[in-house]
């Protein structure tokens, strides 16, 4: 839902939707697209929060990963073992619900290389990202020991980057490519925002915030400001059977309201503001807009899910893009002479429960 898809002069043509697989990156070309722009009830038009951005010199970064994205991801035609890099806001599972997901798709799929996830510390270990990523994998034991022997399982380890969820920092720093970590104000310690600067573009996404002084500090002229924009309280009343008062306590308590997002793009002028966070209804967006209004008059985006943006030259474009949604895993020639762990086969009174059929030969392959 766009109201200005085009930012600046164009210096190459767009066709009119972002067919994934057909498009190459200039090697100073940002492309970012929206795997999940809802909330913490994903839908079939909607998934929760995930931003991926493909940077023109092959690096490839995912700003959370929330419950319902990975469907999204999948119609990108990216492989897998090239999509390793996970920037996790905090852990509400609207913005994390799919890492066990990407972590497990991998195997079998072409990644033989762990992922990496960063993410926040918070006020005690046992709440931090470090070990919300050990619980998952414990999660997952029968899960991983299961493959073992039939599919690659390199690609299962997970190397977490935990920060300090309090400071404003550089938490990579690669190749140009530089993410910089600062507070976000939302319903517990341990949550953040994230900027990314590279090629002389930038863009942060809040992740979940009330509107506050670190966006406005770090936000200054960024070129792209993706910031969670929630419904108003009247909407979430009205609409999920939410009392009031609670809606007010979710909508204005730990989040922030198009107003406030409006003010907010007022105080960093950002290139193209864009919000996201937001049930995208045929009757939501008439009066999320006239909320936004209050504050904000400018040119604005209120992204959906497989909104692209294209970043060169100054110029941004925003497209949707138009995806096979029986799309198929793109798998590396390589990954498939990967050595294989050993299997833990079967006991033997289930191996003999199987029923042969002529022309299958049920024996694993060795690699
Ligand atoms: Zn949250
Ligand atoms: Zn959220």
């Amino acid at each position: 839902m766009t109201e200005t898809p085009v930012i600046g002069n164009l210096t190459k043509q767009f066709d009119q939707y972002y067919i994934p697989g057909t498009e190459e990156l200039d090697e100073d070309e940002m492309r970012l697209t929206f795997l999940g722009t809802g909330m913490q009830f994903p839908r079939k038009s909607q998934a929760a929060s995930s931003v991926f951005v493909e940077l023109g010199n092959g690096d490839k970064l995912m700003f959370d990963i929330g419950s319902g994205s990975i469907a999204n991801f999948n119609t990108l035609q990216i492989p897998l073992g090239n999509a390793t890099k996970v920037f996790i806001s905090h852990l509400h599972t609207d913005h994390q619900g799919d890492l066990d997901m990407l972590w497990a798709e991998g195997l079998p799929f072409g990644r033989v290389t762990p992922l990496e996830v960063y993410g926040p510390s918070a006020d005690y270990a046992a709440l931090g990202t470090k070990k919300y990523v050990e619980n998952m994998l414990d999660s997952q034991a029968w899960d991983l020991e299961s493959r073992k022997g039939k599919v690659p399982t390199s690609g299962a380890e997970i190397l977490v980057h935990e920060f300090d969820y309090n400071k404003t920092q550089v938490v990579y720093d690669k190749d140009g490519v530089k993410v910089t970590s600062f507070p976000a104000v939302h319903a517990m310690a341990g949550a953040v925002s994230y900027r990314l600067d590279w090629n002389n573009m930038s863009l942060i996404y809040s992740g979940d915030t009330k509107p506050n002084q670190f966006m406005v500090d770090n936000g200054q002229g960024v070129d792209v400001l993706i910031h969670e924009t929630f419904l108003t309280p009247e909407i979430m009343a009205n609409k999920t059977g939410m009392s009031l008062p609670v809606a007010e306590n979710v909508v204005y308590g730990v989040h922030t309201p198009p107003r406030s997002a409006g003010m907010i793009f007022n105080l960093t002028e950002p290139k193209l503001p864009v919000m996201y966070h937001a049930f995208v209804n045929d009757d939501t967006v008439g009066p999320i807009f006239d909320d936004l209004r209050v504050n904000y008059q400018g040119p604005v985006v209120l992204a959906q899910d497989l909104t692209t943006f294209n970043m060169k030259d100054g110029y941004i474009i925003v497209r949707q893009a138009q995806v096979d949604n029986a799309a198929w895993p793109v798998v590396p020639e390589s990954s498939a002479h990967t050595e294989l762990s050993p299997s833990h086969g079967l006991p033997s009174y289930l191996e003999d429960a199987e029923v042969p059929v002529p022309g299958v030969n049920t024996e694993l392959h060795k690699q």
